[in-house]
């Protein structure tokens, strides 16, 4: 007979989970494995709630397994370390991003990308090497091998590091690797949400021109006054997009519904690049013709490997980089996700794991 949640490891964890495509969160009682030679366990203290948790708990790309604990922008402190683990030790700081494993072979692994190895292991709902299913952050004790672990500077606030640990990578990445960090260069950020935000501080610690390109006027004065944005686009109002046509050297475009990509493109100067990270689904028109005139290019990204993590945390801590939270309490999590669906946050919810969580 096969094992219950509870008893298939030793280690007791609780935490919040769906056990259908209805997405609805309630407290779990499951178990996490005892800590490997090359394994850290740590108590978690926040977590943040990405826009990819709502299609994971609903089931948008058909991969599901409930229940789901879901989570993978997770901090905490160290509580016991294996003993081959050098990286940290009990008492840090750390996080864990959106994958817990890889195969640690494959070329993608060998160049440090291994949220590219075809076997990366998401932290939340998928299959680990043992068989067993990962859960996520939303809950009050991780273990994860150490080369998964991100050590997070002393200096930084944990609630609102852990964000960076999917957005912050998620958009640092493909900045970084397209070129899209020379400082004077013009970077539009598409959607002001969670990845948008934080795109809009890094591009302009890189010394970037940075243009929010939005659906929601209600975004634009604090975007301006507070984010430091150099101008803000009302997308849905063709004279302001004409109005910009051919001035950005690159976009990243963090929507997380389908839109339209022609009005985008129009955006870039020639050999312009539109960098597509939202999770859609559904395909997107795309005339290529727009592309033709310019020699402009389309690409997307998704997360980033290990060691540009490290880097990017190290970047964000040097340059006073967090994200802007609304902390919740772990019973508030529900409503938390309806808002999102909504996009309904400024920029990103996060989770007091560690003082709210509880049995009922
Ligand atoms: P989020 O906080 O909900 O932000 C998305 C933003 O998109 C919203 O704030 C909104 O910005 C805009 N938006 C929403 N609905 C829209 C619509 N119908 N038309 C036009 N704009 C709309 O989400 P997030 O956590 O930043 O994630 C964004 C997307 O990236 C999601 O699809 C997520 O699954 C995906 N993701 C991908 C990766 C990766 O590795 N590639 C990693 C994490 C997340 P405005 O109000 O400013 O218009
Ligand atoms: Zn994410």
């Amino acid at each position: 007979m096969a094992k219950s949640y509870e008893s298939e490891h030793p280690v007791k964890a609780l935490g919040l989970a769906a056990t259908d495509s209805s997405g609805h969160l309630s407290p779990f009682k499951f178990s996490r494995r005892a800590t490997g030679d090359d394994d850290v366990q740590f108590k978690v203290l926040y977590c943040g709630i990405c826009h990819t948790d709502i299609l994971n708990l609903k089931n948008a790309f058909g991969m599901t397994q409930y229940p789901i604990v879901p989570g993978h922008e997770i901090v905490g402190v160290v509580t016991e370390v294996g003993k081959k683990v050098g990286k940290v030790k009990v008492g840090d700081k750390v996080g864990v991003g959106y994958m817990v494993g890889s195969c640690r072979s494959c070329e993608s692994c060998q160049d440090d990308l291994e949220n590219y190895c075809p076997k990366s292991i998401p932290t939340s709902a998928a299959p680990y090497h043992d068989g067993t299913i990962t859960y996520g952050g939303y809950s009050d004790i991780m273990v994860a091998n150490e080369h998964f672990i991100v050590h997070i500077p002393d200096n930084m606030p944990l609630d609102s590091a852990a964000p960076l640990l999917c957005a912050g990578i998620t958009t640092y990445s493909p900045m970084r690797y397209f070129g899209l960090d020379k400082p004077g260069m013009h970077i539009g950020v598409v959607g002001l949400g969670g990845l948008g935000h934080v795109a809009v501080k890094f591009a302009k610690a890189f010394g970037c021109k940075v243009t929010v390109i939005s659906t929601s006027l209600s975004k634009k004065d604090e975007a301006l006054s507070h984010l430091g944005v150099d101008s803000f686009l009302n997308s849905k109002d063709a004279d302001e997009m004409q109005g910009a046509v051919g001035t950005m050297d690159g976009i990243v475009d963090t929507v997380s519904a389908h839109h339209a990509v022609m009005p985008l493109i129009g955006l870039l100067k020639a050999h312009g690049k539109l960098i597509m990270l939202g999770a859609i689904a559904k395909p997107l028109e795309l005339p290529v013709f727009t592309l033709l005139g310019g020699r402009k290019m389309i690409s997307g990204s998704v997360t980033g490997g290990m060691k540009e993590t490290q880097e990017m945390i190290d970047f964000a801590a040097k340059n006073n980089i967090k994200a802007d939270i609304e902390l919740i309490s772990a019973d508030y999590v529900n409503t938390a996700l309806e808002r999102l669906a909504k996009a309904d946050v400024k920029y990103r919810f996060v989770i007091d794991v560690a003082n709210t969580l509880q049995q009922s």
